[in-house]
């Protein structure tokens, strides 16, 4: 989708102060590590479908976001809503929630002593309680659908950086989540290795995925992106659609910032 530029100009979306309406719904967000505040304060929206890179400098809690996001850190303040529900509420669900938030890491944390296929039905069997039939199944379509299928009885030590992320990303597809969250995805790879994961990025953005993506990959947030969010701080600095805030930033700090990456 790329008719959100009034929302995303605003960044106040659909939202009605509860979550609903987007499908990611951040309000007030603040995390803390001792006395150092490192998110103060996120207010975010993310509609169903929308395709968000967050960029910012090194420390600006972009991995810290992500984590609050799918609870791998409890927010210090605010509430969070994922496709409705408050992830936040004392008395959530957390494997619940987490089952529905993919989320791919810059080391692809595979489990090394598995193949390919087992990494993808591993995950179904234990989490969503899948018999071995139906997990072989959507194992083998996520394979396919990045593009690995022939892979399925390797290794992941025997396969590049980029195979391993693109069976991390098919490892996440497989537990059929509604939002999917990667932080920077692409870092630890060869240059010549980026472009088949922003390949496979690029298709779960076309098939309609909401996605929040961390990224330096300034010319896949302009190409993809339906919005770019600029962190510094803690706090969001600036955003909107990905070619104006990248084009033509408008605050210091993301000119700087853009200087420095561009
Ligand atoms: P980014 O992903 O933008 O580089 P992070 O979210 O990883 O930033 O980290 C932001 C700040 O929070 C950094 O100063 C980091 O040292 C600190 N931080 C992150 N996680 C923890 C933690 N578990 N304990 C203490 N400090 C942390
Ligand atoms: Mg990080």
């Amino acid at each position: 989708m790329k008719d959100t530029t009034s929302h995303a100009e605003t960044g106040t979306a659909t939202g009605t102060g509860s979550g609903s309406g987007s499908e990611i719904g951040i309000r007030g967000l603040r995390k803390s590590f001792g006395d150092e505040h490192v998110l103060a304060g996120i207010d975010l929206d993310i509609a169903k479908g929308e395709v968000v890179c967050v960029i910012g400098p090194s420390g600006s809690g972009k991995s810290t976001l992500l984590r609050c996001v799918n609870l791998l850190e409890t927010p210090t303040a605010g509430r969070i809503f994922v496709g409705g529900t408050e992830v936040t509420d004392p008395d959530v669900d957390i494997d619940a929630v987490r089952r529905r938030i993919g989320m791919v890491f810059q080391q692809f944390h595979l489990f090394p002593h598995l193949t390919v296929t087992e990494n993808l039905t591993l995950p179904q069997r234990r989490v969503l309680r899948r018999n071995k039939a139906h997990a072989l199944a959507v194992a083998h379509e996520n394979l396919a659908r990045v593009g690995l299928l022939d892979k399925a009885d390797a290794e992941p030590a025997r396969l590049s950086g980029g195979q391993q992320q693109r069976v991390a990303i098919a490892r996440a597809l497989a537990m059929g989540p509604e939002v999917m969250l990667f932080d920077e995805p692409t870092s630890a790879l060869d240059p010549e290795l980026v472009g088949e994961v922003l390949a496979v990025l690029r298709m779960l953005a076309d098939d309609g995925m909401t996605m929040v993506v961390v990224t330096h990959e300034m010319s896949f947030a302009r190409e993809v992106a339906d919005r770019v969010v600029f962190l510094d701080g803690g706090v969001v600095v600036e955003q909107g659609p990905a070619a104006r805030v990248v084009g033509d930033p408008r605050h210091e700090r993301t000119r700087d910032f853009l200087d420095r990456v561009l």
